[in-house]
C-alpha cells in the first residue's frame, strides 16, 4: 500500500519541501534556510504545482521588479497616464501594497495580495511609507535577485501615484467601486485603488472585485494598489475564473497560509536574533513545548480573573498543561527528574496571566505526584499596542514566530496574531472562545479545537456575483465555512 509517511516533507529539509527558493546566499538572511531546524516539520505537502508557480513567479518578479526596464516603463506610463491600451503585451502589471492596523492583520494582507499577484501574474510590490516603521527592519526579501519594496522616490520624479499612504477611502475617485459606481470600464483605467478595508461590504459594487467579469477587466490594468485589513484568500476562491489554477496549487485548501506564510515571511536578522534567544532559553531544553496567545479586545471585556480561569480550564481540560496535584513534597520523590519537561510560553500584551500560571506551577509538583515539570515564561508585556513602531513591530513578530514553534497551541478568539502563529506552526489550536457577558467561560466550553489551520476572512463579501444580489459567502461551496471563533466571517477548510 501507499506509504503515509512518503509525503511527508523530510524534516531536515531546509527549503521545506521545495516552497523555499535555493537562489539565495545563506549569510543574506539568517532565518530564512534556519527556521526549518526550529519549527516542527510541516505535516501538510507543498504541491509540485505551488512550488512551479513561485519559481515562475519568481522569475517574473525579477524581469518586472523594481530597477528593470520592463518597471521604468509601466512607471513612465502610469506617469503619463496611460491606460493599458498603450502598454504592449508582455509588459509588467503590479499589485501595490499598503498597510493598514497591527502586524498579524498586515501578514495575512500581504499573503492575500501574494496570492492574487501569483494567479493574476503581476508584481508584488509593499509601498512601506519609511517613516512609520511600517516594515522596516521585519522581514528578509522573499523574492531572490530582486525587492519587494517599492521604491520611495521623493520630488517630482517620484512614483506617480501620489499619496498612496492616504489612500483609505472607498469613494476615492480611483477606487474600483467609484468607477462602477460611475458605470466606467474598470479595463481602461491607468490604475484603480482596490478598497478591501472591512467597510467595503456595504456596497456591493466594492464587493465586485470578487466577480468574474470585473476580474476579467481588471486583467487590463497594469497597477493595482491594496489596502486590506483582512485575509481575503477566502474570496479568492470565491471567483470562477481562479478556481482550476487554486485547485493545482492547493489540493488541500486548508494550509494556504500555512504555506504562503513560511514562503513569504523570514524574520530580519534582528528579530532572528530575538525569536533564538527566546528559543534558547524558554523552548529548547523542554520536551514539550506550549504557546498561550492571550489578546483582549476592547469589545469583548473580560475580568482579569476570569481570563485566567478560561485559560486554565481549557489547557487542563484538553490535557496541554497537567491539573495540579499535591505540593511535592520537599527533595521531590528522592530527588528524581519528573518524566517530562513541558515549556511554556504565554504572549500577551499583559503580564498577569503567566504571573499566575507560574505561582499555580511553581508551588507544585505538577500533575500526578510530579510527572511532569511546568515552567512557564513570557518574553514580553508591552502594555499596549504601539504598531507604528520599529522595535515594538520587531517584538511582536519575533512572538508569532516563536508560538509557531510549539507542539501545542491555545490562541484567543478573532485574533490576527493568534491566526499567523498557527499558520506558521501548521497547527490547529485550541481557540478560547470570546468572552460573552463579561464572562470568559462562555461555559460550558472554555475553548474549542479549531477547524483548520487558516486563518478567518472577517469581513467576507455578502454579494453574489452570479445572483446579482446579497448571498452568504460561508455557503457557496463545500470548502469555504463560517468561522467558529468569528461567525459572521469565513474560512477554507
Ligand atoms: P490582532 O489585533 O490580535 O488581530 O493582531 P494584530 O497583530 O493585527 O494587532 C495587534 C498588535 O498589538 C500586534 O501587531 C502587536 O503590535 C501588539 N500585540 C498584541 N498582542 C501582542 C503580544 O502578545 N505580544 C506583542 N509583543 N505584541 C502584541
Amino acid at each position: 500500500g501507499p506509504d503515509p509517511l512518503a509525503k511527508v516533507p523530510d524534516p531536515s529539509d531546509r527549503l521545506l519541501g521545495g516552497l523555499l527558493s535555493p537562489d539565495f546566499d545563506e549569510s543574506s538572511c539568517l532565518s530564512r534556510y534556519n527556521a526549518a531546524l526550529y519549527r516542527r516539520p510541516s505535516l501538510h505537502a507543498v504541491s509540485t504545482y505551488l512550488v512551479s508557480a513561485l519559481r515562475r513567479y519568481e522569475s517574473l518578479h525579477r524581469r518586472c521588479g523594481p530597477g528593470t526596464p520592463g518597471y521604468a516603463r509601466a512607471v513612465e506610463l502610469l506617469r503619463a497616464n496611460a491606460s493599458a491600451s498603450s502598454s504592449s503585451s508582455g509588459s509588467c502589471s503590479y499589485a501595490v501594497w499598503a498597510p493598514i492596523e497591527g502586524l498579524g492583520n498586515r501578514m495575512l494582507s500581504i499573503t492575500s495580495a501574494f496570492l492574487y499577484a501569483l494567479l493574476t501574474d503581476r508584481v508584488l510590490l509593499l509601498h512601506s511609507s519609511g517613516g512609520g516603521g511600517d516594515l522596516d527592519g521585519l522581514f528578509c526579501e522573499p523574492f531572490p535577485g530582486s525587492t519587494w519594496i517599492l521604491p520611495a522616490a521623493p520630488g517630482d520624479t517620484g512614483f506617480p501615484i501620489r499619496g498612496i499612504e492616504r489612500l483609505t477611502d472607498r469613494y476615492h475617485h480611483q477606487s474600483l467601486g467609484s468607477v462602477l459606481r460611475r458605470g466606467e470600464d474598470p479595463g481602461a483605467a491607468p490604475w484603480l485603488y482596490v478598497h478591501l478595508r472591512h467597510d467595503y461590504t456595504k456596497d456591493s459594487r466594492d464587493q465586485q472585485f470578487f466577480c468574474d467579469d470585473v476580474q476579467a477587466r481588471l486583467g487590463a490594468v497594469p497597477w493595482l494598489v491594496f489596502r486590506s485589513d483582512n485575509y481575503f484568500v477566502p474570496g479568492l476562491f470565491l471567483v470562477p475564473r481562479h478556481e482550476a489554477e487554486l485547485a493545482r496549487m492547493f489540493p488541500r485548501r486548508d494550509v494556504v497560509f500555512h504555506h504562503l506564510g513560511r514562503y513569504l515571511f523570514h524574520p530580519s536578522d534582528t528579530v532572528w536574533g530575538m525569536v533564538t534567544q527566546y528559543h534558547d532559553s524558554y523552548f529548547a531544553s523542554a520536551d514539550e513545548r506550549v504557546g498561550i496567545q492571550v489578546r483582549r479586545f476592547y469589545w469583548a471585556p473580560i475580568s482579569t480573573d476570569d481570563l485566567f480561569a478560561q485559560i486554565l480550564n481549557c489547557s487542563q481540560r484538553e490535557d496541554i498543561l497537567p491539573s495540579v496535584g499535591v505540593p511535592a513534597a520537599k527533595g521531590g520523590s528522592d530527588g528524581q527528574q519528573p518524566a517530562k519537561q513541558k515549556a511554556v510560553v504565554v504572549v500577551s500584551l499583559h503580564g498577569e496571566y503567566s504571573e499566575k500560571l507560574r505561582d499555580l506551577y511553581q508551588g507544585h509538583g505538577g500533575a500526578a505526584g510530579g510527572q511532569e515539570a511546568v515552567s512557564v515564561h513570557q518574553p514580553t508585556h508591552l502594555g499596549s499596542q504601539r504598531s507604528g513602531e520599529q522595535q515594538h513591530n520587531q517584538k511582536a513578530l519575533a512572538e508569532m514566530v516563536l508560538l509557531s514553534f510549539s507542539d501545542a497551541l491555545v490562541t484567543s478568539a478573532v485574533s490576527t496574531f493568534g491566526y499567523v502563529g498557527q499558520g506558521l506552526a501548521g497547527l490547529r489550536p485550541w481557540v478560547l472562545t470570546s468572552p460573552v457577558d463579561r464572562k470568559g467561560p462562555g461555559m460550558p466550553l472554555p475553548c474549542r479545537r479549531a477547524a483548520t489551520v487558516e486563518p478567518c476572512f472577517h469581513a467576507p463579501l455578502d454579494y453574489d456575483c452570479r445572483a446579482k444580489a446579497k448571498g452568504d459567502a460561508g455557503r457557496r461551496v463545500r470548502h469555504i465555512r463560517h468561522c467558529e471563533d468569528f461567525p459572521r466571517g469565513v474560512q477554507l477548510v
